[in-house]
């Protein structure tokens, strides 16, 4: 099915194209540094297609840290978080935050506790690898 999710102010917006109706949706709630600040609940299937369109991207906060192998879109009016991208090889990544999904029903959330301290970053890139969604594509400005 399609699935909707942006930010509260709906700068940072995308249709997430995910296998079945209604979906299976892990939702880890990630126990890093910065997603315990944010809530941080992610999201991602490797045959997931998405689709973010950001209105204006002066208005994107793109914050890294640690090993800086990911990127937090933060949008800077409303401070939501609605994804994180890695740039893996020249190929792009990326995982979506739960809560900013619109047309989800929670009972479809698999909600499980994640914790990746400690993974050395060849086993973290690898996993995101194989866990995130592989086919992203990201349009800047009113296209
Ligand atoms: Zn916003």
């Amino acid at each position: 099915m399609l699935i909707h999710g942006q930010c509260h102010c709906g700068n940072i917006a995308f249709d997430l194209e995910w296998e079945g109706n209604p979906p299976e949706i892990p939702a880890r709630a990630c126990g890093c540094s910065f997603c315990i600040k944010h809530g941080g609940v992610w999201t991602s299937n490797p045959k997931a297609t998405l689709a973010v369109a950001i209105r204006d991207p002066t208005l994107v906060s793109r914050y890294a840290f640690g090993s800086r192998t990911a990127t937090f879109h933060v949008c800077s009016r409303c401070g939501a978080v609605p994804l994180v991208t890695s740039d893996i090889a020249n190929h792009l990544y990326a995982v979506v935050n739960v809560n900013v999904l619109e047309n989800v029903d929670p009972l479809w959330l698999r909600r499980a506790a994640a914790n990746f301290e400690g993974e050395d970053i060849e086993s973290r890139l690898a996993r995101r690898r194989r866990n995130w969604i592989a086919d992203v594509r990201i349009v800047d400005g009113n296209a």
